[in-house]
């Protein structure tokens, strides 16, 4: 039997994998354009839609790429003409939307909200009741940028009340965090192959109301490779992508849907948030503190405040970690100096017992802790 080394990721995507999910990729040479090839990808979306939704009302759209790749794709395509569109900008991912929706030029409304505090719904409210003529609104599920979960049920109920078709990116809430995106009121929920579905990184998904996404047809195209209508209707027609999709990753992805099916979405997220609870009593205990409040907290990734400490340094961190098996994850919000934590992949809390062994002895080195 073949050995791999396990590293143990603690970046949030992509995540530890299951041997098994490796080793998937390692088959006989296809064209993609076999009937073979169709079903493993007809099986993928599938399967992918009965996570979140019924397969006759929601179809996955797939696409080679990254995750952005597929945000990109939703917000450039289904937004009219003579649409506009909401976005809530909590976090890095948000301010990425808007980004996209710049470049893209569609009218757009941001509404700004903390990044550690949840989102302020009548204020919302109050901004949705004033802007003329909103078609969509978008937001992140799980703000990946300090492990807030935001709380999509609530925005998908005004999004219900005032007639706005609601896109969100659950990016690293998909097959961890259960979503039902009919109750939720979601007509584009945007999610990839490489975080908890714990597959390789290569493939993102766009799951799609169908009679919201058929009604795009006539939107005219801003872009080719990444339009949400025109990959819908050509897998219809044919049962292939419109452009070479990564082959091997497929297969690898199959697996992590199987994996993921046997262990189920509840579980595994029981899974993730023991080794949270781990985490999160570890880094009290050595008096660190951290971004978000349990209440509001992803269970997913956790934002750590650096310690305050002369020697202390995040780059010798993450090599004396690396050293160790471990690959640890710098911060990323502005007015805070964290490092992150991520506690997706196929991973348990004894890997974080011995994460935290690690920091410990880390922190211990630097004079931080006492022996
Ligand atoms: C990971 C992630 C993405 C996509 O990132 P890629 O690097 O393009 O895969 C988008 N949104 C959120 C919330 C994420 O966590």
């Amino acid at each position: 039997e073949m050995q791999i080394k396990r590293n143990v990721l603690l970046n949030p995507g992509p995540a530890t994998t299951t041997d098994s999910v490796k080793l998937a990729q390692v088959v006989t040479d296809i064209c993609p354009r076999e009937k073979e090839f169709g079903d493993l990808m007809e099986y993928c979306a599938t399967e992918i839609t009965k996570f979140v939704g019924d397969p006759k009302e929601y179809a996955t759209v797939l696409f080679g790429g990254s995750g952005t790749a597929t945000v990109e794709a939703i917000l450039s395509s289904v937004v009219p003409e003579n649409g506009r569109i909401l976005i809530i900008d909590n976090g890095a991912y948000g301010k990425r939307m808007c980004q996209i929706t710049k470049i893209y030029k569609l009218d757009t409304v941001v509404f700004e909200s903390s990044s550690i505090e949840p989102i302020d719904l009548k204020a919302l409210e109050e901004v949705i009741k004033g802007e003329k003529g909103l078609t969509h609104l978008a937001m992140i599920h799980h703000e990946t940028t300090t492990g807030l979960l935001n709380d999509i049920s609530a925005v998908g109920k005004l999004c219900a009340n005032y007639d706005i078709s609601f896109i969100v990116d659950s990016m690293s809430g998909f097959a961890a965090i259960p979503v039902d995106m009919k109750t939720m009121n979601i007509d584009y929920l945007a999610a990839s192959s490489n975080k908890n579905i714990q597959g390789m990184a290569g493939i993102g998904f766009a799951i799609c109301n169908k009679k919201a996404l058929l009604a795009t047809e006539s939107i005219p195209m801003r872009n080719l490779y990444l339009n949400l209508y025109a990959q819908y209707a050509y897998f219809e027609k044919t049962h292939q992508t419109r452009f070479t999709p990564p082959v091997q990753t497929f297969y690898a992805l199959k697996q992590a849907i199987i994996e993921t099916k046997e262990e189920t979405i509840v579980k595994r997220y029981d899974r993730y948030a023991k080794s949270w609870e781990t985490l999160l009593s570890g880094i009290e205990e050595m008096g660190l503190e951290y971004l978000i409040d349990r209440e509001h907290h992803s269970k997913i990734i956790t934002s750590i405040i650096e310690p305050k400490n002369d020697k202390y340094d995040f780059d010798e961190m993450h090599d004396y970690f690396f050293e160790r098996g471990f690959t640890i994850y710098p911060g990323k919000v502005n007015n805070y100096d964290t490092f992150r934590i991520s506690n997706i992949g196929q991973i348990d809390y004894k890997d974080m017992e011995d994460f935290l062994k690690v920091l410990k002895e880390y922190l211990v080195q630097i004079g931080f802790l006492e022996d």
